[in-house]
């Protein structure tokens, strides 16, 4: 019996392995596989061909009306739409899959079919009443409706709890008055998951997710935005003047806004991470071809180490990031409770490795990748704002790294007094933290001694199931160290907490190469999965050597110097230095 209330990283950091929840490697489900392989491949006929079109579309900055009719047709809109709704009814292992397959031909069809699905109306989906999904889901299906998720305003970003946008109730209906910014799909989008300020009696302001349509009275957008990359997407602002939105429109309960929009993002972020794969794969098609072709001193060019190096990064890298993506997927389609933290670091794992990917395959097309005639330039700034939206990833990384701490901090009986429940909400719990009982956290007794290794693994994987096992004892020790390290300073030290984070986002990307390869040994033997083992082999040095290092800069590092150096810059707002 699986316990879906478990979080394999929140155990880890306690020094349990929690094996069973990431063994064996999880596959596509029988019966989503059949219609999976069919939109695949209307996938590939609809956007196979359009490469001169989606280069023309960038630079004009629009995508045009037709072919968004065309993406309804083909039923890209109701992806995660239940069938009785009409749609394909996909889970996030299905969904992220289609994502990454529309990403290997254009970035910014992806994030408008992204939009919609991952975050657009997935509070519909999480978390609607059965009337309210009757009444919108069919056409959100069709894409009769298109969707979009708006919480950021100007003066609200990583920052969400500080929207000022309002919500007053006034009779049987409710008020909305604010500006939304940055709305992908905001030009297009008939649907729109709307967060604003709620008070309750006792005059506490609260958060409340509602429905809004287009056709109310006071909803307009603004002009589509220019931007660096996903140019062809739209983005614009959603303006908000004294909107009526009738009480049936409150999305998921009354007041619990923040965690409905966190929990949307979580939710969705299988969607950003199948994209990010499907990048990869067209990067690494391009790299190996050009290189191959390309001739320098007599030879191809992918004969040359440097070339060599940088696109078997990429293949590593790719490999992890598909294993982790699915591997939430997974989490979220088994109806695990508690996946938060892996959710996190699947999005920041695959939109930096997606960055490097873009970064190093340009450097490989040389002179020809800094031009606009090849699409290299163009995967590189529609890459580039993976990094920023759905949770920038320093948000993101405080968040996994300050709930690995208020986890430890807990689990000390007599801290949890003090410590437990400042982090219950992370990323709204910055400055909360209340007097941290230094002198009670040893960590010393107290941690179970069972699951502390792989026990299911091939013996073929055991050296590098051993590297996983080292650092995970050294994590619960590191996690101790540090809090002990800054106490109730913890919050503002947030150099310490990126490099748990980091330590963290290795350890579990690791777990999940190690059960991809492992479910490929069982498939295929030594043989068949020697190239996987050896992607294996790779990844686990490499993290080793990381989280070597990571443990080693816990005392001894250039933290605070390094910050008086910035300190300085602000002071002077300029660099000082000039050698004429
Ligand atoms: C193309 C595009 C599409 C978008 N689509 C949507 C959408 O559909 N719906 C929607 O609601 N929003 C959307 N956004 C908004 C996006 O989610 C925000 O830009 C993002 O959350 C970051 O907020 P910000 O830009 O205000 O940056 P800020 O919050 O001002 O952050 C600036 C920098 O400071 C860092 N930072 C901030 N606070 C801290 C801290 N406490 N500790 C350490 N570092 C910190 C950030 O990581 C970042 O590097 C979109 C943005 C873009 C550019």
């Amino acid at each position: 019996m699986v316990d879906t209330s478990v979080s394999f990283m929140r155990s880890l950091c306690m020094g349990v392995i929690e094996e069973q929840i990431v063994l064996p490697f999880p596959r596509v489900q029988d019966e989503q596989r059949e219609t999976l392989r069919t939109v695949i491949e209307s996938i590939r006929q609809l956007l196979g061909s359009k490469e001169t079109d989606f280069a023309a579309w960038d630079r004009a900055g629009e995508m045009p009306k037709e072919f968004i009719e065309q993406l309804k047709e083909f039923g890209l809109f109701g992806l995660i739409v239940p069938e009785e709704y009409g749609g394909l009814g996909f889970k996030s292992t299905a969904y992220s899959r289609t994502l990454q397959e529309v990403a290997k031909y254009d970035a910014s069809v992806a994030v408008t079919i992204g939009a919609h699905s991952s975050i657009g109306m997935r509070g519909l989906v999480l978390f609607g009443t059965d009337e309210q999904k009757q009444r919108f889901l069919p056409r959100l299906a069709t894409g009769e409706m298109i969707a979009a998720f708006c919480l950021t305003e100007p003066g609200a970003g990583s920052d969400a709890a500080a929207i000022k946008t309002r919500a007053e109730k006034d009779g049987d209906d409710w008020v909305l008055t604010g500006n939304k910014l940055w709305i992908t799909n905001g030009g297009i989008a008939d649907f729109f998951t709307v967060f604003a300020r709620t008070g309750d009696e006792s005059g506490k302001v609260h958060m409340t997710a509602f429905i809004v349509t287009r056709d109310m009275e006071g909803v307009s957008v603004g002009p589509h935005e220019h931007k660096m990359g996903l140019r062809a997407s739209s983005t614009t602002t959603l303006h908000l003047d004294s909107v009526r939105v009738p009480e049936q429109n409150v999305l998921g309960p009354l007041n619990k806004g923040f965690k409905v929009a966190m929990q949307i993002l979580n939710n969705g972020r299988t969607g950003l991470g199948g994209g990010a794969i499907g990048g990869m794969k067209r990067l690494i098609e391009m790299s190996t071809q050009y290189a191959n072709q390309r001739q320098t001193f007599g030879k191809p060019i992918s004969e040359y180490g440097s070339i060599k190096l940088k696109v078997g990064q990429m293949v590593v890298n790719c490999y992890a990031t598909e294993a982790v993506v699915d591997m939430v997927a997974m989490l979220i389609d088994q109806g695990y409770e508690e996946y938060a933290v892996e959710a996190a670091i699947s999005k920041v794992f695959a939109s930096e490795a997606l960055w490097q990917a873009a970064d190093e395959a340009l450097q490989i097309a040389g002179g020809n990748g800094y031009m606009c005639e090849y699409p290299y330039e163009r995967i590189l700034r529609d890459a580039r704002i993976n990094r920023i939206f759905e949770g920038t990833n320093e948000i993101l990384r405080l968040f996994i790294a300050l709930t690995a701490m208020n986890d430890v901090g807990s689990q000390l009986q007599e801290l949890s007094s003090t410590v437990k429940g400042i982090f219950d909400d992370p990323i709204k719990g910055f400055g909360v933290m209340r007097q941290y009982a230094m002198k009670h956290a040893t960590l010393v007794t107290g941690y179970p001694r069972a699951k502390s290794r792989f026990t299911l693994v091939d013996p073929l994987l055991r050296e590098h199931a051993a590297v996983f096992e080292d650092a995970t004892r050294h994590l619960a020790a590191a996690v101790d160290r540090i809090l002990r390290k800054h106490g109730r300073n913890i919050i503002g030290k947030q150099l310490a907490s990126r490099r748990l984070a980091n330590i963290m986002i290795d350890l579990f990307v690791l777990a999940c190469v190690l059960s991809r390869v492992n479910s490929s040994l069982a498939e295929r033997g030594a043989e068949g999965a020697q190239r996987e083992l050896d992607i294996l082999k790779v990844f686990a040095n490499q993290v080793q050597r990381r989280v070597r290092h990571a443990f080693s800069l816990i005392d001894i590092n250039d933290d605070e110097l390094i910050k008086g150096v910035a300190d300085y810059a602000f002071e002077q707002e300029r660099f000082v230095w000039d050698n004429i």
